[in-house]
């Protein structure tokens, strides 16, 4: 299997690894810190030997690395490789991917409305929500609600709960610890504390400063009982 080192420390940028597998133009690895794309999160870029890693995916416990271009042969199984991630498009995507889960703390604490789905590139993403329809001013509070949560500075923690008491905790059951298959014996657990608490394998900042502010940049209806918003990740 992949140890996948980004779920424990997500500000490693490089890494060496033994290559444990490989097939046309993709290499699997012993470990990394390359996050592959999943839970709304799109994969890092970045260099694996000197050469460019244009698409990282997770199938079953191993993570592929899809190689760009012709570099040294000399990537075959049993070969160490060192690995750098791109750290300005992750460090975007955790600062994105935390304003994400203060969004969806704060409409919950405004509105008691639950997301229902999402998606993320560096710096942009949007959200759907359970409205119908949406309040009257809802873009302009939502902004400036989160901008709040963000500034207060919440640290951010990283822990691992056995499921059986993941499940007894009320914060994860409202943000549905439940649609974590029943194989996962640990759940990953991201706390911005005080704010919202979930069953979540992406990376996060250590606190909400580090993201910055955000901007609404458009709400619009995507049918009954289904409402977006997008927003933009913007420095403090
Ligand atoms: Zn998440």
């Amino acid at each position: 299997m992949t140890d996948p080192l980004f779920l424990r420390d997500a500000y490693q940028r490089e890494f060496s690894a033994v290559i444990t597998d490989s097939r046309g133009g993709a290499i699997a690895l012993d470990r990394t810190c390359f996050y592959p794309t999943g839970g709304g999160q799109p994969h890092d870029t970045g260099t694996l030997a000197g050469r460019p890693v244009t698409a990282v995916s997770k199938e079953g416990d191993l993570i592929w690395h899809t190689l760009d271009g012709d570099g040294p042969s000399a990537l075959s199984v049993g070969a160490e490789v060192v690995g750098v991630i791109d750290w300005a498009r992750r460090h975007s995507l955790m600062r994105t991917h935390t304003a994400l889960h203060v969004l969806c703390g704060v409409i919950w604490n405004a509105y008691r409305v639950p997301v229902t789905g999402g998606n993320m590139e560096p710096l942009a993403a949007r959200m759907d929500f359970e409205f119908d329809p949406l309040p009257e001013g809802f873009g302009p509070r939502v902004e400036s609600l989160v901008n709040a949560e963000l500034a207060a500075d919440r640290p951010i923690v990283v822990s691992f709960l056995p499921r059986a008491d993941a499940v007894l905790d009320a914060d994860l059951i409202r943000t549905k610890v439940s649609l974590v298959p029943d194989s996962v014996a640990e759940i990953r657990v991201v706390d911005i504390v005080g704010l919202d608490k979930q069953a979540d394998g992406g990376t996060h900042v250590r606190s909400t400063n580090e993201v910055g502010r955000i901007k609404v940049v458009k709400t619009e209806s995507k049918g009954k009982g289904n409402k977006r918003i997008r927003i933009e990740v913007v420095d403090g």
